[in-house]
Formats: C-alpha cells, sequence, structure tokens
C-alpha cells in the first residue's frame, strides 16, 4: 500500500493528500494542548470523539443549508474533506462572557451578552493568536469587507445551529471557535466552514449544574476531559461504538 503524503502535522490534527484531487483527509489525534501549548497531554479517545462530534455538526449544518469543507467521514480518527484555503483567522463567536473575554474586562464568567458578540483573532501560535480589529484585516488583505460580512454570517448561522441543538440536551453553548475557507469553482470564491467543531473548540457548560464538558476541564484541571466529551457525544446520540472494550469474536452457529 503506497503511504500518504503528510501535508501538514498541527497541535490536533494531521492533514493528507485526499484521494482525488482538491480533497484532504483529516486526522484526529489525541493530542491536547493548551494555553499556546505550553501544556500538553495525550488523552486516549478524544480523537476518536472529536472526529465524530465535528462530522454530527458539520453535517447538521449541511442540512441547514450552510456550506462546509466536510464530505464524509471514513473511519474512527479520519474524515474526508474538501481542500481549501483557510483565511488565517480564529472566527470567535460568544454569548455568554468567559475566557479571554471575561479577563480582558474584568467580567465574571457566564455573563450573559447582550447579542452574540463575533471576534477576530490573527491565527498565528508563535504570537499567541491575538485578537484583531476588523481594520487590519481589511488593511492586510487577508479578507475584504464582503468576506467579513459574510464571514460574521456564516458565524452567526453556526451560533443558531450549534447552540439550538446544545440546548436541546440540556448544554449551554458559550462560546466557540471556526474557521473560515476559501473554495474555488473556477472564479467563483464561496467561504465554507472548514477545521472542526467539536468540545475542544467550543466552551460547553451543562445547563443545570454548570459542569463544563470541554476544553477548560483540561486547561484547568477540572477532570477526565474524555469523561466529560464522552458525556457530550452520548447526550448527542454519536457515542461511536467499539471504541472502549475490545470485543471478543463471536461464534455463530
Ligand atoms: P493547528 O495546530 O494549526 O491549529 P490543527 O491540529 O488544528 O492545527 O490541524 C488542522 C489544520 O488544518 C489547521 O491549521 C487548519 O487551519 C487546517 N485546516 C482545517 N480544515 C482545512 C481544510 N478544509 N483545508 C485546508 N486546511 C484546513
Ligand atoms: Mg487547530
Amino acid at each position: 500500500m503506497a503511504r500518504r503524503k503528510l501535508v501538514y502535522e498541527g497541535k490536533a490534527k494531521i492533514l493528507y493528500e485526499g484521494p482525488e484531487p482538491g480533497t484532504l483527509v483529516q486526522y484526529f489525534k489525541d493530542d491536547a494542548t493548551a494555553f499556546n501549548a505550553e501544556k500538553k497531554a495525550v488523552i486516549e479517545g478524544k480523537g476518536v470523539l472529536n472526529n465524530r462530534l465535528s462530522e454530527f455538526f458539520m453535517v447538521g449544518l449541511g442540512h441547514v443549508g450552510v456550506p462546509t469543507h466536510f464530505i464524509r467521514r471514513l473511519n474512527m480518527r479520519e474524515q474526508l474533506i474538501r481542500a481549501v484555503e483557510i483565511i488565517p483567522l480564529e472566527v470567535i463567536v460568544r454569548n455568554f462572557a468567559a475566557g479571554s473575554m471575561a479577563k480582558r474586562l474584568g467580567m465574571e464568567e457566564g455573563t450573559p451578552l447582550p447579542r452574540p458578540i463575533v471576534e477576530f483573532s490573527y491565527k498565528d501560535d508563535k504570537l499567541g493568536d491575538p485578537l484583531v480589529p476588523e481594520e487590519y484585516i481589511i488593511a492586510f488583505g487577508w479578507a475584504t469587507q464582503q468576506d467579513l460580512d459574510d464571514i460574521v454570517q456564516l458565524a452567526l448561522r453556526v451560533n443558531d445551529f450549534v447552540g439550538g441543538v446544545m440546548y436541546g440536551v440540556g448544554i449551554k453553548l458559550v462560546d466557540f471557535k471556526i474557521e473560515i475557507g476559501r473554495v474555488w469553482d473556477n472564479d467563483f470564491m464561496r467561504l465554507v466552514v472548514a477545521d472542526e467543531i467539536s468540545p475542544d473548540s467550543c466552551r460547553l457548560w451543562d445547563m443545570e449544574t454548570g459542569q463544563k464538558l470541554d476544553k477548560d476541564v483540561f486547561r484547568r484541571d477540572l477532570g477526565n476531559l474524555t469523561d466529560a466529551y464522552t458525556e457530550v457525544a452520548r447526550r448527542l446520540g454519536v457515542l461511536p461504538t467499539n471504541v472502549t472494550h475490545a470485543t471478543k469474536p463471536t461464534l455463530i452457529n
């Protein structure tokens, strides 16, 4: 079997060349990083769960008319995606104050925001993904004003969909981050949701208890991360089978 060509290895995923031009295979690793990769760990099963959860949300978004890079899941850890030109921004949507926003503004975590707030960070690990105003994005040519308007609309549609689905299973979508990519059909460019949507890239709190069910469990040492992600997957009905137990062969007679 021919070895696949590695395209990029990141902190949580690996991209390989896909079977057809314009496609990639996205492999979900068990690696967890936080605080700009200062804190690292391997968390068994995380990649399998994120592969499933990202599939679940990308497919759902497709069904409500939001374009994504997702083509199909290949196996427990891999999915086939469209290769896109990633816009070097982390697009963050916030419904409640938390994390860096709460810190920056001295707000209590969990304070409801008057409306969803969309903000942008420049995707650069060395710089620690700094927050950037729209003015910078346009001036430096990372995206046009038209792109930004479309990106905000996309991000808000993702927020409505993911927030609604989470509400249905008793989880509050506090905030999340997505990446947006450009797909070219000849001279025509479209923006699609890329990268992943998973508890690695969202803040998810149990509606009743406030228990954290996202990567903050790892960032803040609040317990077992796989347990938290498994709980999210279980509630959404997307628990992968055959993950935890090695099943014995069964005799058929
Ligand atoms: P990083 O450490 O850079 O965040 P990840 O481990 O998250 O990397 O790996 C995913 C990488 O692949 C990211 O750099 C992301 O921008 C990129 N990516 C995600 N989806 C696509 C896509 N559809 N086409 C091309 N690149 C993508
Ligand atoms: Mg990433």
